[in-house]
């Protein structure tokens, strides 16, 4: 094999033909997700060091948290008390020591009279002189690099870890590498994206953008750079949905759900409320999609309790009054006996009678429901996991609805939508994000929003208490139950402590049932066998229990009016939207509720900020917001679970402005013929390759 022969060829071609990579640091490299010139180019400096920014050693102060630059001069390893090794460093302008008590073999060797380096660290002071202990390093050049003013304004550092340093791909040796390429071949880099896209958006070209990613002449520089390749990041996702979109409806064209509407006004007509606004808003956008012939594909974004149930069963009932069948999977089977139980009075007087297919159903009993759906006798199928199972077939399936869908991958949302013949699909989240948001994770989706809560809803105070409080808090659990309402005590379950965390829920559930000899208790965890939650559950919504104690299992589908206190224990263990997920299971009466976040122990910075969240608001969308900025994008959007690759370069806060764009060139570009923009197809074909065929699966 030869090496690249044209600026494009070199784009796609093997880091191995890369001058300062050979097979070892190749092999690295492709285990990193570095395969070719292009990835190893997109992989940027994590920061910079910009010189014209960093003090001088004369400038700084004991206390300070400083980078500074400059030559070793000498170096040793002084004994005393403690024996440490000190290198003293040099900008011409004064000198530090700095300073390693342990563990300093590799810095000795690394750490020489002539290196020019850059440490990082808090400035002490020792007696006269200005000291860094333990410093962050950067190595600038070599030993025999003959000043400072050779080294650019400023450089990039790569720190990829111990794992590059070990194969010899330390910040500078990727510098080394980076240089000449970009001195060299990159200059002469065509474009993929075309001139017009690229100019409209006030965008840099692909060469401009990569040669000051790596060696910036300036910060402004830098930041136009890293903005050029967060576009292509967020464009190529967009055309990814573009795609998926369009590869949608050309499969699912010409099926229009023809309904007299007779059963869903029966429904309506037997609410014993009316809808809100925003349910009858979004029951038109979803009868909109229903009637027209293209499959929906609809995300139903809307609050703990803002009524999306109804909404849901009012499309399904669409559906079923045309002839067809609707399935709507959840994710816990108690909430799918909630579902179940609100659909069967919901329906039934209607004339419809709910399904419900769980995991834990009797072998005999989930046969007779599997025949049921095949035969198309089961017209409304409410279920878990257990719906995706080969063995559920369906007569007809013409609507598909996903509840609390966070908690499903694309895989299984599509798994289901396989089993009908061009169902329509209604997603819906508890989680309401940002549109900008909403739009790069449910790309190929249409958003529909409830903003509005029903009205006459009691109203929640949140308060937080440490352990002092408990005999209090134990007074407001008998003064609460005393009046007749109901009260909720949570535990945490995560999963890496999951026997633990069981533990303390069972033995808190006996103390408790000492501590209120006069109450009953019941207790739900994810253990509890089927039938024995669902006697524990139907015991607690009728009043027989006034105390129940529960892990995460309640955060959906549980729904007592009567439930006025909830107690979390070891709040500072929960995520924010579990918090509010939770909370959501009280204030579903008229009149006050009161939800407790005890404290197990002192909470970090980030915790408290969380549990002074929960107290400030119950908006679900402030919640969000609150949540997304804490845990950063990729978790908070569980954006794996999506199919949906990390990015490397954008950032779904910072660079939230550019997504709509982005998406407007994405289904502008994708609806022109592809040998329009061949070599833009060409890239996203490379970068995107694996992660479309995820998407488009099903
Ligand atoms: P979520 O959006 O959290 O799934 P649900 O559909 O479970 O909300 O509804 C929450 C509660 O509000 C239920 O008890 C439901 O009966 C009630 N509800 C729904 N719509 C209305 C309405 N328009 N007016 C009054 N109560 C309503
Ligand atoms: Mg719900």
């Amino acid at each position: 094999m030869s090496g690249p022969r044209t600026p494009s060829d070199f784009w796609i071609s093997d880091v191995t033909y890369v001058k300062g990579i050979g097979p070892t640091r190749a092999r690295f490299l492709k285990s990193q997700g570095i395969e070719t010139t292009a990835d190893l180019l997109l992989n940027l400096p994590r920061r910079y060091l910009d010189r014209s920014a960093l003090p001088t050693v004369r400038d700084v102060l004991p206390g300070m948290t400083v980078t500074v630059m400059g030559k070793i001069l000498a170096t040793g390893v002084l004994a005393g008390k403690k024996k440490r090794f000190e290198a003293i460093l040099s900008d011409g302008t004064g000198h530090i020591a700095l300073l390693w008590f342990a563990g300093y073999r590799w810095i000795q060797e690394a750490v020489k009279k002539g290196v020019i380096l850059a440490a990082s660290g808090e400035v002490t002071q020792f007696f006269d002189d200005k000291q860094i202990v333990h410093p962050e390093l950067e190595f600038i050049e070599d030993v025999d690099a003959e000043d400072l003013t050779h080294t650019g304004r400023i450089i990039p550092v790569y720190d990829g870890g111990e794992q590059w340093d070990k194969v010899g791909l330390a910040s500078r040796n990727i510098r080394r590498i980076i240089k000449p390429l970009v001195d060299g071949p990159v200059a002469t880099l065509p474009d993929y994206l075309p001139e017009e896209a690229r100019k409209s958006r006030n965008l840099v070209s692909l060469s401009e953008a990569i040669s000051q990613a790596h060696f910036p002449d300036s910060a402004a520089h830098a930041e136009d750079a890293r903005k050029r390749l967060a576009f292509d990041e967020l464009l190529f996702l967009e055309m990814a949905m573009a795609n998926r979109r369009a590869t949608i409806d050309s499969r699912h064209e010409g099926r229009a759900c023809e309904s007299p509407r007779i059963l869903t006004n029966r429904i309506i007509k037997n609410l014993p409320w009316p809808l809100t606004k925003a349910q009858e808003r979004v029951s038109d956008e979803i009868a909109g999609d229903l009637k027209s012939p293209r499959a929906m594909r609809r995300l139903l974004q809307g609050d703990v309790g803002s009524g999306k149930t109804i909404v849901a069963a009012l499309a399904m009932s669409r559906w079923i009054e045309a002839g067809s069948q609707a399935a709507l999977l959840v994710p816990t089977e108690i909430l799918a006996e909630q579902h179940h139980h609100n659909l069967l009075k919901l329906l039934k007087p209607a004339g419809v009678t709910p399904t419900l297919l769980t995991g834990s159903r009797s072998a005999p009993i989930k046969r007779a429901t599997h025949a049921a759906i095949a035969s198309g006798e089961a017209k409304l199928v409410v279920g878990t996991h257990a719906l995706l199972s080969g063995k559920v077939e369906f007569a007809d399936l013409g609507m598909v609805v996903i509840d609390e869908q966070h908690r499903f991958g694309v895989a299984q949302r599509e798994a289901l939508v396989a089993k009908g013949r061009r169902p329509d699909l209604l997603v819906m989240t508890a989680t309401p994000i940002p549109r900008t948001l909403a739009m790069t994770i449910y790309g190929d989706l249409d958003v529909s929003v409830l903003n509005e809560l029903p009205p006459q809803k009691g109203t929640i105070k949140t308060v937080w208490r440490s352990e002092e409080a408990r005999e209090k808090i134990y007074d407001y659990i008998r003064d609460t139950t005393a009046k007749g309402n109901l009260v909720y005590i949570v535990y945490p379950l995560v999963e890496q402590s999951e026997k633990l965390d069981l533990k303390a829920a069972n033995d808190a559930y006996e103390d408790l049932t000492k501590h209120f000899p006069d109450r009953k208790l019941g207790i739900v965890t994810g253990r509890t066998p089927a039938d024995e939650r669902a006697d524990t559950m139907s015991r607690f919504y009728s009043g027989a229990l006034n105390i129940l104690v529960a892990t995460t299992v309640i955060e959906v589908g549980v729904d007592a009016p009567d439930a006025r206190l909830m107690i979390i224990e070891n709040a500072e263990r929960f995520g924010l939207s579990q918090l509010h997920q939770l909370r959501g299971r009280i204030g579903r009466g008229p009149g006050q509720s009161v939800c407790v976040l005890m404290l197990g122990g002192r909470p970090t910075p980030i915790a408290s900020e969380r549990l002074e969240t929960m107290c400030r608001t119950n908006d679900g969308f402030e919640i969000a917001e609150t949540d997304l900025r804490l845990r950063g994008p990729g978790e908070f959007l569980g954006t794996r679970q999506h199919g949906i690759p990390e990015f490397k370069v954008a950032d779904l806060l910072r660079d939230a402005a550019m997504i709509e764009p982005a998406r407007q060139t994405a289904f502008a570009l994708a609806a022109q013929p592809r040998n329009t923009n061949a070599p833009l197809w060409a890239e996203w074909q490379r970068r995107f390759g694996q992660v479309s065929k995820h998407l488009n699966a099903g």
